[in-house]
């Protein structure tokens, strides 16, 4: 891969990105809690939002960019609403392929909003289409869309979703409007987080729980793997559950959800923070100072920086109104674009030996030139220390997570990748400090072991840009 012509945000663009945020909601002015809800969920995806509403008829807007910068001074009227932001995975990056999708059928208006990825879009779209079935976009979000209502035209909504659940492989947390009732449906591994809750207007459902915390709404519970909740405007029940070997995705916990959201009852900040202690266990130092990559390896800095005792400040400020994206021609203009992006506090690091405590690491080319920026700044160690095992795998249930050969992990010792880096010393956390961390074993370590929970269905894609 040529790096040098790719948009690369280098202080988050080497992360794993997740694709998709989901919101839907019942009751009084759905579409201003839907938008106080996507809001909530920006960090999920910023390529494009949309939200639709129904009163009888559909209302939807769909656009590019923040939510912010799509909704301005709209309100779609209809007391039911799904929305939807995206960060595509599957298909163009096009405005065809944004959430949420919304058809008509017999059955009246279905809207859908998807978080996840269906590994057996390719072969369901070619049979949905000696069907008779038309596609608009790329989108696996729009297969799934037309399996659901070819089933439940031949078996009706309940039967019918049930039948598409076994038919559709992958990852899948969604919202989903069949004219005035909502549904909240979750797949059977529960790979992505899904949960629902009540505020003095209505019901909402959404990715996470400080969606609900957005709309001042109160946590009901999470959306169980496996199963349908309908809400209309009597209240919710749960339709059934389809049992199955569950399968949470660790990287919600270790990197994209919000801190403050509470998934599977366990709380994110909580976590990363039990990674942190874990790491300074594993991996302990002789340091002056720990210091956390902005923003995602706070949490776990400040439990190293408590289980070592050793002072914990910030040490590297981000500059959050420079561009989210930056084309890098050659090293020089990198670390420039380093400097504008990210810049050292000088007293904190000058002549110091520094934990430098990160969530994960991908490529490894922002790790690198952070240190250099430490080391260049007056920094006498830097021993970095990552909450996440080393990846080494892609992503085939809804994480971006580059390709392969980009994996600095990929084939490599530690020590082969210190010396890449140019770190002093490195630590990953363990698989088995991971687990402990979350405090969950049902969890899907696929990039970390190579080993996934579900068959991966020929000619499916990981989830490479
Ligand atoms: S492969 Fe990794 S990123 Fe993908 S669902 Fe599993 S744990 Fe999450």
């Amino acid at each position: 891969m040529d790096f040098h012509h790719q948009g690369l945000d280098i202080t988050t663009g080497q992360k794993p990105s997740e694709e998709c945020a989901v919101a839907g909601y019942m009751g009084n002015s759905a579409f201003t809690n839907i938008i106080f809800a996507l809001k909530a969920l920006q960090h999920r995806g910023q390529e494009s939002s949309g939200i639709a509403t129904y009163d009888g008829k559909v209302h939807i807007k769909k656009g590019m960019g923040l939510v912010s910068e799509v909704f301005t001074d709209d309100n779609l009227p209809g007391n039911i609403g799904v929305g939807h932001n995206r960060y595509s995975t599957s298909g163009s990056k096009g405005l065809e392929n944004a959430g949420p999708f919304i058809i008509s059928s017999s059955l009246g208006y279905m809207g859908i909003s998807h978080n996840g990825e269906i590994t057996n879009t390719h072969s369901l779209r070619e049979e949905l289409k000696n069907k008779g079935y038309i596609f608009f976009s790329s989108s696996d979000t729009e297969v799934m869309l037309v399996e659901i209502i070819n089933e439940i035209n031949k078996y009706g909504v309940y039967d019918g979703i049930k039948k598409a659940m076994f038919k559709l492989k992958g990852s899948y947390a969604c919202a989903i409007m069949i004219n005035d009732k909502l549904y909240a449906l979750r797949d059977p591994f529960g790979f992505r987080p899904l949960i629902f809750g009540k505020n003095a207007d209505g019901y909402i459902i959404a990715s996470e729980s400080t969606a609900i915390d957005s709309v001042s709404g109160k946590v009901i519970r999470d959306v169980k793997p496996g199963e349908l909740i309908e809400i209309d405007s009597h209240g919710y029940k749960s339709i059934f559950v389809v049992n199955h070997e569950i399968s949470h995705c660790m990287f919600e916990y270790v990197y994209f959800a919000r801190p403050d959201s509470i998934i599977d009852g366990k709380e994110v900040f909580n976590v990363r923070y039990n990674l942190g202690v874990k790491l300074a266990k594993e991996y302990p130092c002789n340091a002056d100072v720990v210091i956390p990559v902005p923003d995602s390896g706070r949490s776990q800095a400040l439990g190293y920086s408590v289980y070592s005792k050793i002072p914990y400040s910030e040490g590297l400020i981000k500059n959050r109104y420079s561009d989210r994206t930056f084309i890098l021609p050659n090293q020089k203009e990198r670390y420039d674009a380093i400097r504008i992006k990210l810049n050292t506090i000088k007293s904190v690091i000058r002549d110091k030996s520094i934990v430098l405590v990160d969530d994960s690491i991908v490529r490894g080319n922002t790790m690198k030139y952070i240190i250099s920026l430490l080391k260049r700044d007056g920094a006498r160690e830097v021993h970095v220390r990552i909450g996440s095992p080393q990846i080494i795998a892609p992503c085939y249930f809804g994480v971006d997570m580059k390709t392969k050969d980009d994996f600095i992990a990929d084939n490599k010792t530690i020590e082969d990748i210190r010396k890449e880096i140019d770190a002093d010393s490195l630590g990953y956390v363990s698989i088995e400090g991971l687990k402990e961390s979350i405090g969950i074993n049902d969890l899907c370590l696929g990039c970390l072991t190579d080993n996934y929970p579900d068959v991966i269905p020929t000619g499916a894609k990981p989830n490479y840009t």
